[in-house]
Formats: C-alpha cells, sequence, structure tokens
C-alpha cells in the first residue's frame, strides 16, 4: 500500500512513461505526410503479425459453417505501463490463492453455509449445487485435483492509497493464456519497430500457456495410462479458437504421447459413456482430463442433457479441471464469506493478513440498512450474481432500479420472502452480493480493433488513431496439481493485461470493446 504523497509521485512518473512511449507515436501521428505513411505502416505490421501468428478470433455473428473467416484480437498499440511493486505483490500471491480455493472446494461445511439462502432463488445454482450434493453423496472417484485459475485485479485508487483489489477469481474457462503470450510477444515486435528499444527489458517475462500445458502434463502422468486422451469440454459456436488450439498444441508439445479431443457437452452424451468402474470414454478412448471452456453459463445447459453429461462427468475417475467444488468456490458469493474475517480465518492462518489485504469490501441486501447504504451512493457499489462470463452485473441506475422494484415486492409481500420462488430471480435480493466499486488508475494508449480500424477505413480516415483514456486490469494465473494431499504443482504462470476505455463499466474482449495489452515496468 502506497500513501497520498508516494502516489502522486508514482503516478507523475507513471504518466512521464507513458508520454515518453505514445508521445513518439503520436508525434509521427501529427508531422508530415511520410510520416503519417509510417505510422500506418506500423499498424498494418501489428495486424498482419497478429493475422500471421495467430493472434486471432472468430468474429462472433459468423454461423458455424463460417467458422473459417478470423480477424486479428483487439490490442493496444504499446504496453501499459505498471508499477514494478504492484505487479510482483500479486504475481507472488497466486500460489496462496491456488491454495485457498482448494481448501474451500474441499471444506463441505462452509460451502454449505455460503450457498445456503442462494441456491432457493437461483435456478442455475439451484442445478448446479444439487449436482455438488448428488455427487458428493456418490463418492468421489477421483483424488487427482488439477485446477487453472486467473486471479483479476485493478490497480484501485482509494481516498489516501493506491493499492491491488482483487476483482474476481476465475475457477473455470480461465482464457486468454495463450494469446497473453502473443499479446507481450506483440509488444516486443512493435517497441523495435518503433526504435523503443531500451523499453524491451521492462516487459517481463510472460508465457501463460507453457505452465497451463505442464499442468496437464503432470496431471495426465498421475493419472497413469498410456492411451488416456485429454478432452476439451467447449461450446458449439466458439469465437476464441486460437487460445484454445493454442493451448492444445503446447500440451502436445510437452508430452507427445498425449491425445486432445474436443466435444460440447450434448456430443459427449451421445458418443461417451460412463463404465461401471467409472472410466469415462469418449469414442470409446479413456479420457484422463476433462478440461472445461464450456459449462459456467444457464445458456450453455439448453435441457437435460447437458446436466445429465455434467453429472456423469463429475462421478467419474477422471480429473476435472475443475471439479464442481472448484468452479463453485469461485463463485462471487465465497469472494464475499471470505472477506469476513472470521472465514477467512478458517482457510488461512499466516497468510491471512497478507490475503486480506487485497479484498475489496464486500456485504449483502440482507438488511434493510445495507440496501439504504447503497441506494444512497450507487455509484460506489457493483450488484454481482453468481453468474461468470462478462456482463452480468449492475450499475448506477441499474442499482436503483433493481432495488427499488425489490423494496417495493417486499413491502406488498409483507417481508414475506424467505425461502420461496416467488419471483423473478433478478429482483430477489439474495440473488446478489454488492461490492466495492472499484477506480483503477486511468492512463493512455492507442486501441487497435478490427471494428474501429474498419469505421477508419469506411470514412476515409485511416491512420488518424486517437490516444484514449484506458483502465486496466490485471490477471494472474496459477496452476494447482493435488495428488490426494500431496502438492505436485502450485504456481504463478503469467498474466493477461486487458483495457479498456476509462468512461465503460465492463468492456469484453472477445465482443470487441477492450483490448489485449501487456505490462511496462515501472
Ligand atoms: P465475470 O465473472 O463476469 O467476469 P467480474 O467480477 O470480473 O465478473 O465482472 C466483470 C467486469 O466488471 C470486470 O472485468 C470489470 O471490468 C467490471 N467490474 C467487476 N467488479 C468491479 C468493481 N468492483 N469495480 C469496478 N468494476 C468492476
Ligand atoms: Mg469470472
Ligand atoms: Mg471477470
Amino acid at each position: 500500500i502506497i500513501n497520498g504523497a508516494k502516489y502522486a509521485k508514482l503516478y507523475d512518473s507513471r504518466r512521464f512513461i507513458t508520454n515518453n512511449l505514445v508521445n513518439r507515436l503520436e508525434e509521427k501521428l501529427t508531422s508530415s505526410k511520410l510520416e503519417q505513411f509510417k505510422i500506418n505502416k506500423i499498424i498494418e505490421n501489428a495486424i498482419h503479425w497478429c493475422l500471421v501468428n495467430g493472434f486471432v478470433l472468430v468474429p462472433k455473428s459468423r454461423k458455424q459453417e463460417e467458422l473459417m473467416v478470423v480477424t486479428y484480437l483487439p490490442f493496444t498499440l504499446f504496453p501499459t505501463p505498471f508499477n514494478k511493486n504492484h505487479f510482483e505483490q500479486v504475481i507472488d500471491l497466486q500460489p496462496h490463492v491456488n491454495e485457498l480455493i482448494n481448501k474451500i472446494s474441499n471444506n463441505d461445511d462452509f460451502m454449505q453455509k455460503s450457498f445456503k439462502n442462494l441456491t432457493v432463488i437461483d435456478n442455475f445454482l439451484e442445478n448446479l449445487w444439487c449436482l455438488y450434493n448428488k455427487a458428493k453423496d456418490e463418492g468421489y472417484n477421483q483424488k487427482i485435483n488439477f485446477s487453472i485459475l486467473r486471479t483479476d485485479y485493478m490497480l484501485h485508487q482509494g481516498d489516501e492509497d493506491i493499492s491491488m483489489k482483487q476483482v474476481e477469481i476465475n475457477t473455470i474457462a480461465a482464457g486468454f493464456g495463450y494469446v497473453s503470450t502473443k499479446a507481450t510477444m506483440l509488444h516486443r515486435e512493435i517497441l523495435k519497430w518503433t526504435e523503443n528499444f531500451d523499453a524491451l527489458k521492462r516487459l517481463p517475462h510472460n508465457e501463460p500457456v507453457v505452465k497451463m500445458a505442464q499442468g496437464f502434463a503432470e496431471a495426465w502422468r498421475l493419472y497413469n495410462v498410456k492411451n488416456s486422451i485429454v478432452l476439451f469440454l467447449v461450446l458449439d459456436i466458439e469465437i476464441n479458437i486460437a487460445d484454445q488450439r493454442h493451448l492444445e498444441y503446447e500440451i502436445q508439445k510437452q508430452e507427445p504421447l498425449i491425445e486432445v479431443h474436443r466435444c460440447t457437452l450434448a456430443e459427449l452424451n451421445k458418443y461417451g459413456h460412463l463404465g461401471e468402474d467409472k472410466t469415462l470414454y469418449f469414442d470409446d478412448k479413456e479420457i484422463s482430463i476433462v478440461y472445461f471452456r464450456a459449462g459456467y453459463d444457464p445458456s450453455h445447459f439448453k435441457s437435460q442433457v447437458e446436466w445429465d453429461t455434467l453429472y456423469r462427468i463429475e462421478i467419474s475417475k477422471a480429473i476435472k479441471c475443475p471439479n464442481i467444488g472448484t468452479f463453485l468456490a469461485g463463485m462471487k458469493k465465497i469472494q464475499e464469506s471470505i472477506s469476513i474475517e472470521e472465514n477467512l480465518e478458517i482457510f488461512c492462518k499466516s497468510n491471512k493478513n497478507l490475503l486480506k489485504s487485497f479484498f475489496a469490501e464486500f456485504f449483502l441486501l440482507n438488511t434493510s440498512e445495507n440496501i439504504e447504504k447503497v441506494l444512497e451512493n450507487p455509484e460506489n457499489y457493483v450488484l454481482k450474481p453468481q453468474r461468470e462470463g462478462g456482463g452480468n452485473n449492475f450499475y448506477n441506475q441499474e442499482i436503483v432500479s433493481i432495488l427499488n422494484r425489490i423494496k417495493s415486492i417486499e413491502t406488498c409481500l409483507n417481508g414475506n420472502v424467505n425461502g420461496k420462488k416467488i419471483m423473478e430471480d433478478r429482483y430477489n435480493k439474495d440473488f446478489y452480493i454488492v461490492m466495492e466499486y472499484l477506480r483503477p488508475l486511468i492512463s493512455h494508449n492507442y486501441i487497435i480493433s478490427s471494428k474501429y480500424q474498419q469505421k477508419l477505413y469506411e470514412t476515409g480516415k485511416q491512420g488518424t488513431l486517437e490516444k484514449k483514456k484506458i483502465t486496466n486490469e490485471l490477471g494472474v494465473y496459477g496452476v494447482l496439481v493435488k495428488n490426494g494431499d500431496e502438492i505436485v504443482m502450485n504456481e504463478t504462470c503469467g498474466y493477461c493485461l486487458r483495457s479498456k476505455l476509462a468512461e465503460d463499466n465492463e468492456a469484453g474482449v472477445m465482443c470487441g470493446s477492450g483490448a489485449l495489452d501487456s505490462v511496462y515496468l515501472v
């Protein structure tokens, strides 16, 4: 934590470095026609580099038969200056987070307490919760635990200091491991093309995809069946294919004996089966690891078939990345629970204060005082349901209208709402946790996205890029492999920096409104 005076100094140094890097480009942009020509070439070089090196996505509107069309992922033209201490703090913290999540996922008492009120009002959670309990009653058939996590942070500007605050911990389908690897490589190239050679040493080594693949290889060896396959559970229409495919290729590079297959939950139902000894098969091949890149949103469960398949996976001998307990341990409700000191203490003794220093303020809407507190200053809070994948949270006026509606429903029912599914989920106060609104430090950069570039070309304004105010979110990857109680691998494996326009509340990189970035340590 840095105090006010130090903060002012740090902010100045950040601004200086940002300007240094970005201004060089800006000078070129605004000077003679020839310079304009040069800068257009640099952007063209960068875009070609992305396309040729697989820094790509499949645009969202495409139908499945058009999957062959790709475009480059949105990126910032330069890496963004980031304070070295803050960066290293959270890089060093990740093994503690890996262990914390693992302990929570194995503590059934704590899970029961945390989810008690929630499962009766949230259909999706209720289904997951039933499955968690059914699988527990059935007895677990796999003691190897394998998880790939990504803890997201913002460098939050408080009234008196700035500090890293955890936004959330992703325990399922934590993506961008490969594309972050590439974002750093792209920035290295751009710095060379713009003759910023001195800047190169300030970009930390970043190859999350390599350690993730190592996690797969370790888990696969522990499973110890020679011809067993790794199954990537995916969506029927996937736009982030490069990220997933390159993880697959990296796994095979490290352990050529591993075959990786991909299918949807419905396909696994159709072409797979569960043997009597609880071995899981796909296309008659034994599955050692099921890796979830689907199954975290209600829309991924079109019918009972998907739920039945998930259950079969859960009770099978296959290693799940993640298992359902780990998935649930990443829910926002758990974040709220462990923000209470006595709860955190159950899991951490010596590192309790360290972990807690990264937590923002959380509370529930369980009292009218809490509801009024949020209504008085809605701009200071975010309302979060138990969902993943972005675009699910509520801000400002949305919060006001939801809370007013909740209040009016409660008044007309005379407060008699406990435990009964009598209204739409989103108008139930137990549906949400409240989180303090974080105000990340602002930097400046250029965002290059195919959507924006297209607009410039259409209006004949190519090359007239504007420097924008951006904020960013730093994701830190962790890999944990455990064999029973024995820790086989517990590591930080790199980071992901996503930037968005400062004025936006949320921005999905996959929708083109956010951009991949990398850090320039100052
Ligand atoms: P998800 O699992 O859907 O990604 P997040 O908690 O990460 O849920 O929220 C999505 C986005 O909303 C974040 O990437 C961030 O941009 C924004 N956001 C979330 N929590 C906060 C917060 N406390 N303050 C400011 N912005 C937030
Ligand atoms: Mg998430
Ligand atoms: Mg998120």
